[in-house]
């Protein structure tokens, strides 16, 4: 028996329960052919493309899902249209896209900005956003189990959106999408697949911040990134 019919099978007892328990007087769970239909969903994977942004942030609701969302302001979804050919990938919200629910607002967004401009393209024409969604406490780097949680919302996402370019800022990103331990620095400077969509991962425009040498190496990525960037089409 394949994995697939194994869970249909468990929601379809688990919706017979349910509705047994109900009808002998349960409380809890109400039943409506509605919320049963919704259960029967349950498990089934979401064909790729069949969903939108939307739908996607609909479901996300006012996420609990890990203990990000206990100091959040605001969940920080992404931005830009739904039809990018490029979407940007960082690490998660800071300070002022946590208080403005929008992503890379504050001064590593604004590089970000000038980065989107010197490949000719702007905010409005790619999509931007981040491994997880709220903020980490004092902006320390996500953990291995919140990036587990948040990371199937962002495919979710990508699936929407099937840009033709992925570009990862940082090693967060990187080394999440890529599912490898490598820096940075090793990763950068070349093309690779995610789910069938190439991923070029670069430094993170805060750690240019920092580190203003580095710029040139962001240059050579977003160089070789605008000479496969479909301009025309
Ligand atoms: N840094 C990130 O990685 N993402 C943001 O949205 C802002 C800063």
């Amino acid at each position: 028996m394949t994995l697939r019919s194994q869970i249909i099978e468990s929601i379809d007892s688990l919706n017979l329960s349910l509705q047994r328990l109900s009808r002998s007087g349960h409380r809890g769970f109400d039943c409506k052919p509605s919320s049963l239909a919704k259960l029967s969903n349950w498990g089934v994977p979401p064909q790729l493309g069949s969903e939108t942004l939307t739908g996607i942030q609909a479901d996300l609701g006012d996420c609990q899902r890990c203990r990000l969302s206990q100091h959040r302001q605001n969940i920080v979804f992404g931005s830009g249209t739904a039809t990018a050919k490029l979407v940007f990938v960082g690490e998660g919200p800071g300070f002022e896209e946590d208080q403005q629910a929008e992503p890379f607002v504050g001064p590593a967004g604004q590089l970000l900005t000038k980065i989107i401009g010197a490949i000719n393209l702007t905010r409005e024409q790619v999509y931007i956003s981040n491994i997880v969604k709220c903020r980490p406490p004092q902006n320390r780097n996500p953990r291995p189990d919140e990036i587990q949680t948040c990371s199937p919302f962002l495919d979710r996402q990508l699936d929407a959106i099937q840009p033709r370019f992925i570009c990862a800022l940082g090693s967060v990103a990187a080394q999440t999408l890529l599912n490898s331990a490598e820096s940075i620095s090793r990763l950068r400077g070349r093309f690779y697949d995610y789910r069938g969509i190439k991923l070029i991962p670069t430094y993170h425009p805060a750690y240019l911040l920092r580190n203003a040498e580095k710029k040139r190496q962001v240059w050579k990525d977003m160089k070789m990134l605008m000479k496969e960037y479909p301009y025309e089409s």
